[in-house]
């Protein structure tokens, strides 16, 4: 079996230029998030909260802590301190508390709105249609401390190919008209992951999130 270094050399040679690579770190022990931090890796990504914070503080300070789950309005507080982009922003519940969370602590926190792409019931996100009015009044100065930075989403978990290029051009689509529209920078569109970053890439990805290709699968 090859090594976390190796794995990861190997995705890196593979990166479009302008994509940047989230090493998807959930469920896996610190040990092995530090190996991949000495093969120079420095951004991770978690799914949990408090899972998040332990690791935050076991591990180098110099690290970009992204979340990517679904995140709970009451679980915001133990990230905001330290959190340097949350992916998944799948309601404005979750963004008026991210917002009062950074606010306490002087930060403007970077997030990214997942969108809604798949066909399947149990994914998160805002429905296509909402992403630009929610932009829009983002651009109001509604969220002050938070900076929406892009978009975020997942494509249907299947082997069909077919439908997760649809479903990723459409996200890439809806990206690009949101940064003609409504005026904000917007540099990041966070899609692809093990199975689906090369087709993500093609699609026009500039971040993706790996993790079972670089740390193995999970139980
Ligand atoms: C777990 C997860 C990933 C990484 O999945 P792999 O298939 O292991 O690469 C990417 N994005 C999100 C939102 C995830 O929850």
């Amino acid at each position: 079996m090859d090594t976390i270094a190796k794995r990861l050399e190997a995705i890196r040679a593979e990166l479009l230029p302008g994509v940047s690579l989230v090493a998807v770190s959930k469920t896996k022990p610190v040990e092995m998030i530090f190996e991949a931090y000495q093969a120079g890796q420095r951004i991770f990504g978690e799914n949990r909260a408090q899972e998040m914070a332990a690791k935050f503080s076991a591990l180098p300070p110099d690290i970009e802590w992204h979340m990517i789950g679904h995140l709970q309005t009451n679980k915001v507080k133990y990230i905001a301190p330290f959190v340097s982009l949350i992916h998944s922003v799948d309601s404005e519940a979750l963004l008026d508390v991210i917002q009062k969370e950074a606010q306490k602590h002087n930060r403007i926190i970077p997030c990214l709105i997942q969108v809604y792409i798949a066909t399947e019931e149990s994914k998160h996100g805002f429905l296509p249609e909402q992403v630009l009015p929610l932009l829009e009044s983002s651009a109001r100065n509604r969220f002050p401390n938070v900076a929406i930075h892009g978009l975020m989403g997942m494509a249907s978990f299947t082997e069909d190919d077919q439908l997760i290029r649809r479903e990723l051009a459409g996200l890439a689509k809806l990206y690009r008209e949101a940064k003609a529209t409504t005026g904000l920078e917007l540099p990041v569109l966070s899609m692809g992951m093990s199975g689906d970053y090369r087709i993500a890439m093609e699609e026009g990805s500039t971040m993706v999130r790996i993790g079972s290709s670089i740390f193995g699968s999970r139980s």
